[in-house]
């Protein structure tokens, strides 16, 4: 059986209980090298056979999967493999191979970031929606989810897979809803010891970026989240009646 698993977005004890035993448990793992940290590898058994997949294609990948399919076999996705994994065509391949596999998610990146900035994507008052998205570049988006489409809403944002693409980004950001001021920031390997936090401005982004000297491995947010004002939320106010908690006018 192939059970993927979300790693998590780096430090290797944001891994899921669930998934730090079947990786205890696996005869073997394939990890996506590029992104994992391999120190989440120290809990596989001395006999484990690790596979890096950075370094192997869909079918080197499917063939250890055919070649061991009663073997408990872990798919180590970074972050959550829900996101950028390329799951899907593994699971058809499977489906198709007769072979059984399950999902265990992770926490993303864009959920690391956030937890290394403080910050919270669903302000009151500011945003109450998080676009998860990518700049088009050596594979492409939709021609309708182009970056610059996405930066209509000017909601809080999470783009992934573009870190060496920041003047893309800037330009496509600020043809859109937001404007040089509006709040950014680079979070470059988020939970990882070398995890770095660049506070910017969608204005600044390519800038700051370059003087950082930040190419990959980082997560860009923008949006009004990242600044100081806000409403305060209507679930904690005195006033507010919910179904657990009778509202009193002050
Ligand atoms: N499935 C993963 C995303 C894989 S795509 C997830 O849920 O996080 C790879 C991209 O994720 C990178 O280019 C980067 O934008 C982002 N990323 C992954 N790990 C990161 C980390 N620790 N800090 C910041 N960005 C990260």
């Amino acid at each position: 059986m192939v059970h993927f698993v979300g790693a998590g977005p780096g430090a290797p004890d944001l891994i899921t209980l669930r998934g730090a035993e079947l990786v205890k448990q696996a005869d073997i793992i394939i990890y996506a090298g590029s992104l994992v940290n391999p120190e989440i590898l120290a809990l596989a058994r001395p006999d484990c056979r690790v596979y890096n997949s950075a370094e192997m294609t869909l079918e080197q990948v499917l063939a250890v999967m055919e070649g061991a399919s009663n073997a408990d076999i872990v798919r180590l996705h970074t972050g959550d493999p829900c996101l950028y994994g390329a799951i899907r065509e593994q699971m058809d391949a499977l489906d198709k191979l007769g072979i059984p596999w399950d999902d265990t998610p992770g926490v993303s990146s864009f959920c690391g970031a956030a937890a290394a900035l403080g910050a919270e994507f669903t302000l009151p008052g500011v945003s109450q929606s998080v676009i998860i998205t990518r700049m088009a570049g050596r594979t492409p988006v939709p021609e309708r989810e182009s970056l610059e489409q996405m930066a209509q809403h000017g909601a809080s944002m999470a783009v992934f897979l573009s870190a060496g693409l920041l003047e893309e980004v800037q330009a496509s950001l600020l043809r859109g809803a937001y404007t040089a001021d509006t709040p950014a920031a680079i979070v470059y390997k988020a939970t990882w010891p070398e995890e770095r936090i660049i506070r910017c401005t969608a204005g600044t982004l390519a800038a700051a970026g370059a003087e950082a000297g930040i190419r990959k491995t980082a997560m860009i947010l923008v949006g009004g989240f990242l600044s100081g004002s806000y409403e305060r939320s209507k679930l904690y106010d005195p006033a507010f009646t919910t179904e657990y908690r009778r509202g009193v006018e002050p």
